[in-house]
């Protein structure tokens, strides 16, 4: 084995990222300690207050902007995307059965949403079902893909909430976010997209999707951890996830972090600004790398993604490594230096193949070998051609 390398090269960017100079430069002042550094309540009426609420309120029409909301109080600020994809569903699921029952429907109401969802969106299933709704699961059609034909088998005029991601966080496949909300608009369900792995990969536009309620996640685009973003559309019906002090016009309760709010502004602009350039590196760069992993006997990818498809996320690389297990692969290329994953971060202390691959049909034991390479806004071609060689000294 060889000796530890000194430089780190970083290819789990879809687990996290860096902070980014933007986003470090807007929340540097906060870090200074005593009342002359930015520290105030955004909902205090004296001056120290209404300087946060100015910065905040500043951020609140940049993420609106950036995203192609209509208007800024659309913008939800909240505590990660894990928070706005449970808020978003259980909140409208709620808020509709409330409009529901008063126009004299009585259910049982539903609640529909896909299997290769993120957890934070898969497990409130939990939470519904001891509300009372039912919960279906869409199939996709075995590369990760809801199409609406799939999803229409599903909704019924009971259907309150409908939630499918933009883009999925192990594989990469990219949803038709537009179609699919068609869809659960015919039925009279309200439409949530869990766009968080879209962000700065492809063109995010909630006006042009339509979509009722969206959900992003700082940190994935250079942001600080633990700030998130929900898009609720004007007139949705909602209900408050958390209730409490009333914050974020009664949506979202909690004292605002205006330090993390504005460093998540800024990166999120950038992350926009930076998406056309960094897809189209990330997709070369990706494609080289699924070349020569396929070449590779033992190396089976988990889909099928065609050189320079814009079907999938351009950053995600995901195989299997047939004869290997996950944990074992990844130990041995840190030990190199490289931090990659097996599928996603939140699952990596598992020994269960992802749920993302069983829904694809992968078989247990490929998928127990599952790596996820992903390339980040500061990654390069030396870093792939670094991963490549640690890798085939690792299953050597
Ligand atoms: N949704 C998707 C698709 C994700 O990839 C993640 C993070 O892994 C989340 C939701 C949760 O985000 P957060 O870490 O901000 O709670």
């Amino acid at each position: 084995m060889q000796a530890m390398q000194t430089k780190r090269i970083y290819l789990d960017n879809a687990a996290t990222t860096p902070l980014c100079d933007a986003a470090a430069k807007a929340m540097a002042p906060y870090m200074e300690s005593g009342a002359q550094a930015p520290f105030g309540n955004a909902n205090s009426l004296h001056s120290i207050g209404r300087e946060a609420f100015s910065v905040l309120e500043d951020a609140r029409a940049r993420v609106a902007r950036a995203l192609k909301a209509h208007r800024p109080d659309e913008i939800i600020f909240t505590g990660g995307a894990t928070e706005s994809d449970n808020s978003a569903i259980v909140g409208m699921a709620l808020g509709a059965r409330e409009r529901a029952r008063l126009a004299g429907k009585h259910g049982p109401f539903k609640v529909v949403t896909s299997r290769i969802e993120h957890e934070a969106v898969l497990e409130t299933s939990h939470m519904l079902r001891a509300l009372g709704f039912e919960f279906e699961l869409v199939d996709n059609d075995g590369l990760g893909r809801v199409t609406p034909e799939a999803l229409k088998r599903v909704v019924d005029e009971n259907t309150l909430v409908v939630s499918v991601m933009a883009a999925n966080n192990e594989v990469g496949t990219i949803e038709p976010v537009a179609e699919l909300c068609s869809v659960a608009h015919a039925a009279g369900a309200l439409f949530h997209v869990d766009a968080v792995q879209a962000l700065g990969k492809i063109p995010v536009d909630l006006k042009g999707w339509g979509v009722d309620a969206a959900s992003f996640s700082a940190h994935k685009v250079g942001g600080p951890k633990g700030v998130g973003v929900l898009y609720l559309a004007a007139k949705t019906p909602y209900v408050a996830y958390l209730p409490g002090g009333g914050q974020e016009n009664g949506r979202r309760s909690g004292t605002q972090n205006v330090c993390g709010i504005a460093g998540a502004a800024a990166a999120i602009e950038f992350a926009v600004a930076e998406q056309p350039a960094y897809a189209a590196r990330a997709r070369a760069m990706r494609d080289d790398l699924y070349a020569r992993l396929g070449a590779i006997k033992r190396v089976v990818p988990s889909v099928c993604v065609p050189c320079g498809s814009e079907e999938f996320l351009p950053n995600i690389v995901n195989v299997c490594v047939r004869g290997f297990e996950s944990q074992t692969l990844i130990l041995q290329l840190d030990m190199r230096g490289i931090c990659i994953s097996g599928g996603s971060a939140c699952a990596s202390g598992s020994l269960d193949p992802s749920h993302v691959l069983s829904a694809l049909g992968v078989e247990r034991n490929l998928a127990q070998g599952e790596l996820r390479v992903s390339i980040g806004v500061e990654n390069t071609q030396a870093d792939i051609d670094a991963f490549f060689e640690a890798f085939k000294e690792a299953i050597a």
